[in-house]
């Protein structure tokens, strides 16, 4: 039996938009609101040696400003924008969303973020089903008064 062509490869059309958010994203990280609203929870806690004695090294930990667990290293927490930046309406307000000042993040905890995610979610989506239909109900009335 003969073999079956190679399927050529899927080229992914280049999304400019969600690279760019990506990039905009990234670059938040080195704005002085992330990192003073980093800095809000911090703490220096002495590091451990193997036998349970104290070193001479420290170790830096976060608190979760939902649920307040503590102790957290940085793998284990991650900065909220309290307002949802997928809740904005345009490019601009995107922008403006996502470089917020300091209190406009919350540090939250994995659990934490994933709650509050799921509720931006729903919310995101609710926004955009209204949009739709605004948009729908706009085109039906244009095309009545043509
Ligand atoms: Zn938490």
């Amino acid at each position: 039996m003969a073999k079956s062509p190679v399927k050529p490869k899927k080229v992914k059309e280049f999304d400019r938009i969600a690279f760019a958010k990506t990039v905009l994203r990234r670059a938040t990280k080195k704005t002085r609101g992330y990192n003073a609203a980093m800095g809000r929870t911090k703490y220096m806690v002495w590091a451990k040696n193997k036998d349970g004695r104290q070193s001479k090294a420290y170790q830096v930990r976060w608190k979760c400003e939902g649920c307040g667990k503590d102790d957290l290293p940085k793998s284990e927490i991650e900065m909220d924008h309290i307002h949802a930046i997928g809740l904005s309406d345009t490019m601009e307000e995107w922008i403006t969303n996502l470089f917020c000042d300091e209190s406009g993040y919350n540090i939250l905890c994995h659990g934490c973020h994933g709650k509050k995610t799921v509720n931006d979610l729903k919310l995101i989506k609710e926004m955009r089903d209204a949009r739709k239909l605004r948009d729908s109900t706009a085109e039906a009335s244009s095309s009545v008064d043509d």
